[in-house]
Order: C-alpha cells, then structure tokens, then sequence
C-alpha cells in the first residue's frame, strides 16, 4: 500500500491549506457553524482552494484508487451492460452514453474498448462526461483523445433528443450529507464550529426531528442525493434509457457517522487538511433510489458489487485474461477478488439501476 505523505494528526499546525482553512474560520466567527454539507461543499469544491477544483488526487501516486484502477474488468463490463441497454432499446441510432464524475477517464476508456462486441453502438454514442473539475477535464481529454467526448457541468445540462445511457462509479459519494447526533435532550444537527483553542472542531447545534434511538446515534442525510435522485429518474422517464451506480454505501436505512477523509491512502480526520484531502460518505441508497421511483422509472433492488460483477461475468473475463497473459494470472486473481470478495470491495460496494418503463435490464 502506498505510505502517507506526511500526514500529520488532526489539529497540527498544519500551514498547507491554512487558506481555506483560515476562510472557513472566518466564515464560521461571522456567520456561525456550518453544517457538514456546506463544510464538505467548500473542501471538494471551492474554486480556489478545494480539492477536486485544484489538485483531485486519484491513483496510485494520489489519495485514493476506485474500481477502474483496480483493473480494467471494472470498466469493461459496465461497457458492456450499456452496449446490451442499447440493445434492449432496439439499437437506436442516436444514444448519449452518459458518465458522472469520470474521474480520471479510465472507466469511459476501458468501456469503451470493450463496446467494440456490439457492431453500431459506438456509432451511435455521443460520449458526455458530466464533470465540475478541470484538472479532471484535463485528464479525462488524454484518456478519451479520438472519442470527441462532450463535457456538462450538470446533469441538468443534457438536452432532449435521444435515449441516456448513464454510468457513475463512486461519484454519488461526494454529494454533501448533513448529520444529526442524538443526546440525552433529543436530536442535534452536528456542524462544524471553531473549539477553546481557535481550530475547527464538531459541535452540536439546532435541534432537529429524528427517531427514538440510544443516545450517541448518528443520522445522516443528503438533499443534494436525493435531488440527484429525482434529476436522474426524471431524464430517463423523459428521453428514455437507463443508468447504473456503483458505489460504497448501504442498502438499508442505518445509523452511524461515515464521513471519511483520505489523503496519502491513508484515513484522517475530515476537519484536518480541508481541500487537501478526499472527503465523502456512505451512499443512501434506499433514499437516491425512493426519489429516482417517485419520477416513474422503474428501480432495482440494491445489489452487492460482488454479485452484480459476477452476473456480468466477470470471473470468465478473468479466466480469459489469465490464459492470454499466463505471466499476470496470479495479479489477475488477485484483482478479480479486490473487486468481488465480500470482505474486500465485494459488499461493501453496491449496485443501483434505474430502468425507462418497459425497459428490461441487463
Ligand atoms: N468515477 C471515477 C472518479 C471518482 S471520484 C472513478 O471511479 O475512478 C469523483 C468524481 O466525481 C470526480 O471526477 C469528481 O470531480 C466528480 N464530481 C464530484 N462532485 C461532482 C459534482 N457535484 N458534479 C459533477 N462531478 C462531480
């Protein structure tokens, strides 16, 4: 596993990204708390300073890996469950094959190699990368150069005309969450505010609704997830199509705090190096799915990675993978188990679709 780069422990002095830092203290003396999503919303996004707007650490030699990076299954199969969507459409002759939050294009680029088994799709496909970031733009040209992708800040961007095809790979984990602590007094919403000693710390604030359960619980919520949700769902019901999410999260409503910092591969405290490092939460998936349902798509049960990479095939690719390249085989087992083994990302990670009406899926 790659080391640390001098990660220091929470509440060091810290001085690299005293700026945002020094803002968010700023803000919070003039305006009070923040909440976890504003908090999350400044770390990822802010133009100057936040982390996938300045310095998006993916790979090896950043902060953190994804699915794609494991190995080149990953993306391949998800190419060819939106070449058999198409299919299933009657193989239209225009379709947006849709990716949010791509990353560093690896995922788009390995599926798009692999859509090559079904003749006419790649044709037919308009690449469209939904994407805030611009060093990921950056990155994203290089791995798609001769694919002429289209980029969109929104998914509300995309305009009416042709069936989505839509593929996102943990990119529903940066969507801000809010928190709520339950104390002796009932719910609290957990924000953030400034401790004794003048450093970002969480604190109990505003009183909020929430269930009768032990002291100590913590809730989690995300409107901006649940606005995805229904933007989603109300683009597949209106041009038709489907669309696939993977990513961490749970399948039943839960409690627990989930918000995690990685920087250097390494965890942190999230309050430690704001827009230094990666920050996101467990997907709630039974809420994103609950908003998608509400537009008039069909949804699927949650389903673990594991399972759902396994009914793709992805043990015969790898078998076949292994006999082209006898001298990786070991590396290819060993990737194939990352991926579907439910103590590795197996079960941890989950599946959602979303379906047009009439739509059978893959
Ligand atoms: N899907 C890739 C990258 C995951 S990282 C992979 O599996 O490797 C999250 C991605 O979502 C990044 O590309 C990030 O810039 C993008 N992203 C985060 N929040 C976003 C938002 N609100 N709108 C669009 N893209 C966003």
């Amino acid at each position: 596993m790659p080391q640390a780069r001098g990660a220091r422990p929470s509440g060091s002095s810290g001085e690299e990204g005293s700026t945002l830092r020094d803002r968010l203290i700023a803000r919070i003396r003039r305006d009070g708390p923040i909440t976890v999503a504003q908090y999350m919303d400044a770390c990822l996004h802010d133009q100057e300073a936040g982390y996938y707007a300045t310095r998006p650490g993916l790979g090896a030699k950043g902060d953190f890996i994804t699915a794609p990076h494991v190995s080149q299954m990953f993306g391949e199969l998800m190419g060819l469950w939106a070449a058999e969507v198409w299919i299933r459409l009657g193989r239209p002759a225009r379709v947006r094959l849709v990716e949010l939050g791509p990353g560093d294009g690896t995922l788009m680029s390995d599926a798009l190699r692999a859509v090559r088994i079904a003749p006419g799709f790649r044709d037919a496909a308009e690449i469209v990368l939904v994407e805030t970031s611009a060093p990921l733009r950056k990155r994203q040209l290089a791995a798609l150069d001769g694919h002429a992708p289209r980029w969109l800040s929104a998914i509300g961007d995309i305009d009416a005309g042709a069936p989505v095809i839509i593929l996102g790979n943990e990119f529903l984990d940066c969507l801000p969450i809010r928190q709520a602590v339950r104390r002796a007094d009932g719910w609290r919403e957990r924000r953030i505010g400034i401790d004794g000693s003048g450093r970002l710390s969480f604190a109990a604030s505003q009183p909020v609704d929430g269930p009768d359960v032990p002291e100590g619980a913590v809730l989690e919520w995300s409107t901006e997830l649940v606005a995805m949700g229904s933007a989603l769902g109300a683009l597949v019901a209106r041009e038709g199509g489907a669309a696939l999410l993977v990513d961490y999260g749970r399948s039943k409503p839960a409690y627990g705090d989930t918000l995690q910092a990685l920087r250097g591969h390494h965890k942190e405290d999230p309050l430690a190096h704001p827009g230094l490092a990666d920050l996101t939460a467990h997907v709630d998936f039974p809420a994103f799915l609950t908003a998608a349902e509400a537009t008039g798509v069909q949804v699927s049960p949650v389903e673990f990675q594991g399972d759902f990479l396994r009914r793709l095939g992805i043990e015969e690719r790898a078998a076949g993978l292994g006999r082209a390249h006898p001298e990786q085989a070991e590396k290819i087992g060993r990737q194939l188990a990352r991926l579907i083994a439910p103590d590795q990302m197996g079960e941890l990670f989950k599946v959602a679709r979303i379906a047009a009406p009439g739509l059978e899926l893959p």
